[in-house]
């Protein structure tokens, strides 16, 4: 499957596994959650014997397990391995009905895509090739439109869909590319394949850090939006500063063109004065924190659903006034919502302006809680006609610093206007790491846990800090 991608990852993963990326908490903490899903999928066919190897470098064991169980007549198996002339690979799920057998592979998406029919492709292959009688095999995936009631409905929870005569059309092709892929691993030639948009899907690869070490870390075409990065690259450009004057580019790209080479920045003052002159005090400034957790947790939620768990919030009552700070954060147990809406409607008011970055998805958490709290209806969506977007003045480039490096989103913005402001030196830094911490809140330690909590009140008061100091720089600006 590496090699579908791309044949230098299949490549560099048997022979130069040292130039791989290192893994973070947050991928991690991704694979885990793939694993919990394949094993929840087994309760759609229970009872069954598990052929799961010792580790992932023992799959030997598995192939053997399974012949075993296969002989002993076992109808359900689990993590079952075949092996034909060299390639090997594992189904999630194998049931036998009669003599036929039924293959389940097991996603953690939400849809069957390309590349999950191709995995099953291979696997109909070998396991066929193997002498397998398989009557269909199928992915079974996540269904986005269940909503958890009580205990968790297996049967709803996951949907399934055959891929058997998809599978059956792409046997040639899994063939030809096994046989290509063999010659070259036997030939041990690096093969020669380009950086490309192909690096990052249908997943990321993890060798990015070594096949893009070509490329400038400064003043690097990477600055600019992927597609025309993508363009630029395939015309033989890979610093900003080789792009020809005449060379075709948006609007927004020559403006971030220009800047980068002046270093000059822009300001358009009068939109920003319109910008600001409509809020009205008192001023809050607002964030969510958000985990979207595959299994559905709670009840009345969806699997990748997205729960706030925590918000912070700065208020300034008058323009001089000091600041004050709210915020809650959710035990990591239980379902936080309803205690976050209760607290977060107790200290938003009924009047002044609401300010969120991106206020899209704070907008849309809102919108949700309303549908799943209609008590609270009201209210809630009285407060999403008060949010207003900082994110604006950046976005439309009415404010633009070279040092942005085309980007508006708050990461990008803070440190360049107010650098001693940082997030690099919280332990927590970005959203993703938020809701990791938050997640591992139900396993670890006291300990741990007030530390971790910490962090995290820490991390989402920086997000509406941060704000506040934007505001604060926008009106100096305009002054
Ligand atoms: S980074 Fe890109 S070119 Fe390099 S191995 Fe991965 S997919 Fe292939």
């Amino acid at each position: 499957m590496y090699g579908c991608q791309c044949p230098k990852r299949l490549f560099l993963h048997k022979y130069g596994r040292d130039l791989r990326n290192p893994i973070d908490d947050g991928q991690q903490f991704i694979m885990q959650a793939g694993t919990d899903v394949g094993e929840l999928a087994r309760q759609l066919f229970p009872g069954g014997v598990d052929a799961a190897p010792p580790d992932a470098y023992a799959y030997q064991i598995s192939v053997e397990k399974t012949k075993a169980f296969i002989r002993q007549g076992e109808s359900i198996i689990y993590e079952a391995a075949f092996q034909f002339e060299g390639v090997l690979c594992a189904l999630d799920i194998l049931v036998r009905k009669g003599n036929a057998w039924y293959a389940f592979e097991v996603k953690s998406s939400t849809s069957v895509k390309a590349q999950h029919v191709q995995d099953a492709a291979l696997q109909y292959f070998v396991t066929t090739n193997c002498g397998l009688l398989v009557h269909d095999i199928s992915i079974v995936f996540l269904n986005n439109q269940y909503v958890r009631k009580g205990a968790l409905d297996t049967q709803q929870l996951f949907s399934t869909q055959s891929v058997v005569d998809e599978a059956k059309a792409l046997q040639d092709f899994v063939n030809d590319k096994i046989q290509a892929f063999k010659t070259m691993l036997v030939q041990r030639n690096v093969p020669v394949v380009d950086i490309g948009p192909h690096c990052f899907t249908p997943y990321g690869c993890d060798f990015t850090n070594h096949c893009f070490s070509h490329m400038p870390s400064e003043d690097s075409i990477f600055e600019l939006p992927d597609r025309t990065a993508w363009k630029l690259y395939a015309d033989g450009y890979k610093a900003l500063h080789h792009i020809p004057d005449d060379y075709e580019l948006s609007d927004k790209v020559n403006m971030q063109l220009l800047h980068h080479r002046t270093g000059e920045v822009f300001i358009d003052k009068a939109q920003i004065r319109k910008f600001l002159l409509p809020l009205t005090h008192p001023l809050y400034f607002f964030d969510f924190e958000t985990i979207m957790p595959g299994i559905p947790e709670f009840d009345e939620s969806k699997p990748y659903q997205q729960i706030p768990f925590q918000y912070s919030l700065h208020v300034q009552r008058t323009r001089y006034a000091a600041l004050e700070h709210f915020s809650f954060l959710g035990d990591g147990i239980r379902d936080p919502r309803s205690e976050l809406l209760i607290s977060m409607l107790q200290h938003l008011g009924t009047t002044g302006s609401i300010l969120c970055y991106n206020m899209n998805f704070e907008k849309q958490r809102i919108k949700e809680l309303a549908t799943l709290y209609p008590n609270f209806e009201k209210e809630l969506l009285a407060i999403n006609e008060r949010v207003v977007d900082l994110m604006i003045p950046f976005a439309r480039r009415w404010y633009y610093h070279p040092d942005f490096k085309g980007s508006y989103s708050i990461k990008a913005v803070l440190p360049v206007l107010i650098p001693e402001l940082r997030y690099d030196v919280l332990p927590i830094q970005e959203g993703g790491m938020a809701s990791l911490a938050y997640v591992q809140l139900k396993w670890q330690d006291d300990e741990t846990i007030s530390l971790q909590r910490q962090q995290l009140m820490d991390y989402c008061k920086m997000d509406t800090l941060a704000m506040v100091k934007i505001l604060e720089y926008l009106r100096q600006v305009i002054s």
